[in-house]
């Protein structure tokens, strides 16, 4: 099985996505501290790359996938990929026990909530919308915390 970076590097579209995915949804510490090494080399194999998306671009989301790599090099808390992307739904992140709903709005389309990462104790205020696609705008209500070890 190729490993993801190799994935990375591939100049592939549907395996640089496969990475892409991986990445986004993985606290695998293992996983993660293997491409660390490479950002910089990921960067360059998917510059340029035509990555498509019908609508929403897919190389927003590799962008996505680098910025987590580097925030996860400073060591900052997980929650700190919420704000960078708008596919983080509240309730599959609670499921996954990645952070507790502590209040939420009458259930609709239009949406409000208030969110503590279950690793640090952040506290986020996330708007959920829906432009052809739902979309969740996390807002951080204090500064940037660490991931505790
Ligand atoms: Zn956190």
């Amino acid at each position: 099985m190729p490993t993801l970076l190799e994935d990375f590097l591939s100049r592939d579209t549907s395996r640089v996505l496969h990475a892409t995915w991986e990445i986004i949804r993985s606290r695998d510490e293992a996983q993660l501290d293997a491409l660390l090494p490479h950002i910089a080399q990921i960067r360059t194999a998917t510059e340029g790359l035509d990555m498509g998306g019908m609508l929403r671009s897919n190389a927003g989301n590799v962008d996505h996938a680098i910025a987590k790599l580097e925030s996860y090099r400073g060591r900052e808390c997980w929650c700190a990929s919420y704000p960078g992307m708008d596919q983080y739904e509240p309730a599959k992140e609670q499921d996954r026990g990645h952070i507790r709903i502590i209040s939420a709005s009458e259930p609709g389309w239009s949406m409000s909530y208030v969110c503590e990462c279950t690793v640090c104790g952040g506290v986020f205020n996330v708007e959920q919308g829906d432009h052809h696609v739902m979309w969740w705008k996390w807002v951080p209500r204090g500064e940037k915390r660490r991931r505790a070890h």
